[in-house]
């Protein structure tokens, strides 16, 4: 089988290509990559590598980049979480790493607030953490005026405690400061789930300015890397302990020369494949993940956001005048992510809702994918991310379909 860069990988597998206009969603592949960050895994590919040592530079890459002391790569946010767990119960102990998943014998508890509690928390608990739910956070639910307090911290620490664990959002993100401030003075770690919080580019560095200790972060969402890629940063010594248990250790002690990130003193021994031997990651994807990092980073935020503004109100242009379907186009600063556009169906006057649509769109010989994040409120949105603009007259092509039928 002969295939080239450009061809449809896809249709040769025998399965369809999907428009994406939903977004970085892990199901649907994630981030498409921009073909300098292609090249660099296909450069990667074709030699053979230190994986510790291109660790260690990865590290430098996003501690200039972040502002963190140090940083890995991961296959993904939720193997930063897991290995930020790991690492935040054993530190350096070698025991407590071979004991993973089985942590009952030491501190092995992380405090999660009740409203911090996603999906993603499954990922902390599969270290062998058991999760602890505080606080009342009536701010998190919009029932009431109050955040976490600092006594609702202080009288959930125990001798028991590990870490603390804190999802950020643009409302959340409030709390944090308090977090951090009685954490910090009961030496637990504070590890930010920020896997989806980019862009703006800024929050790359803004949890370490409010003393995170570890942070985890998508490479294949609005990073632009590669989908199974992420980033686990913060304080070295931690993210230190978490490469050693993530590495391949089927190693000769006599020859091991392992990355000055991770502290051979303060290892009694040379441990075994750790809890994250599972999550390796390839050199294509740290070679990848760091060049779209480095991408991101220096991007032209306005400039970007003002190409994928003009793409998306010519869609809206486009689709006017459908019975019963609204537009309504945001901009970057109206969503503190990206430019939108929205479809608001008035189920009174269009011949389908929301969900329907949506059905219909994702059921075409072409199958289009858009938001369906407020679909329960009869909206569904464009997000441009992932939409390659040569698709985007079949995505107003399909809607007309569905919505003229
Ligand atoms: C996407 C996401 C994750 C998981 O990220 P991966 O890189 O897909 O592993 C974790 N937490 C939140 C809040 C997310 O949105």
């Amino acid at each position: 089988m002969q295939i080239h860069r450009n061809d449809d990988i896809y249709a040769t597998l025998g399965v369809k290509r999907r428009i994406n206009a939903a977004g970085t969603l892990t199901r649907l592949g994630g981030a498409l990559m921009a073909p300098e960050v292609i090249d660099a895994m296909v450069a990667a590919a074709g030699s053979s590598v230190d994986i510790g040592e291109l660790q260690a530079a990865a590290s430098r890459t996003i501690a200039r980049i972040t502002g963190a002391e140090a940083g890995i790569v991961t296959t993904g946010a939720a193997a930063a979480l897991t290995l930020a767990a790991a690492a935040s119960m054993t530190r350096w102990d070698i025991t407590k790493m071979a004991a993973l998943p089985h942590a009952d014998g030491f501190a092995h508890e992380i405090l999660l607030p009740r409203t911090h509690h996603t999906g993603y928390a499954h990922a902390l608990r599969a270290a062998g953490a058991r999760l602890v739910d505080i606080s009342h956070n009536d701010r998190g639910t919009g029932a009431g005026v109050r955040g976490i307090e600092p006594w609702e911290i202080e009288t959930a620490i125990t001798s028991k405690t590990a870490a603390f664990a804190f999802a950020a959002n643009p409302t959340s993100i409030g709390d944090l400061p308090t977090v951090v401030s009685v954490c910090k003075a009961r030496g637990i770690p504070v590890i930010v789930d920020a896997a989806a919080q980019l862009p703006p580019k800024s929050n790359l560095c803004r949890f370490f300015e409010l003393g995170a200790d570890l942070v985890a972060f998508s490479g294949g969402k609005a990073i632009g890397g590669p989908q199974a890629s992420g980033i686990l940063a913060g304080r070295r010594d931690l993210v230190g302990a978490a490469l050693v248990q993530q590495l391949d250790m089927d190693v000769a002690p006599e020859t091991w020369t392992p990355p000055d990130l991770i502290d051979r003193a303060a290892l009694k021994g040379v441990p075994h494949h750790g809890l994250g031997r599972g999550f390796k990651v390839g050199k294509e994807e740290i070679a990848g993940l760091l060049v779209a990092l480095e991408r991101f980073a220096n991007a032209d935020d306005a400039a970007v956001n003002a190409a994928l503004e003009a793409r998306l109100k010519r869609i809206a242009e486009m689709l006017g005048g459908l019975p019963g379907i609204g537009t309504q186009l945001l901009s970057a600063r109206e969503t503190g992510r990206v430019p939108q556009l929205r479809l608001v169906i008035d189920p009174a006057m269009a011949h389908i809702d929301a969900l329907g649509l949506s059905r219909a769109l994702q059921s075409a010989d072409l199958p289009v994918h858009l938001s369906e994040r407020f679909a329960h409120q009869g909206v569904l949105i464009i997000d441009p991310q992932a939409l390659r603009a040569e698709d985007d007259e079949e995505v107003v092509a399909a809607v007309k379909r569905v919505a003229l039928a």
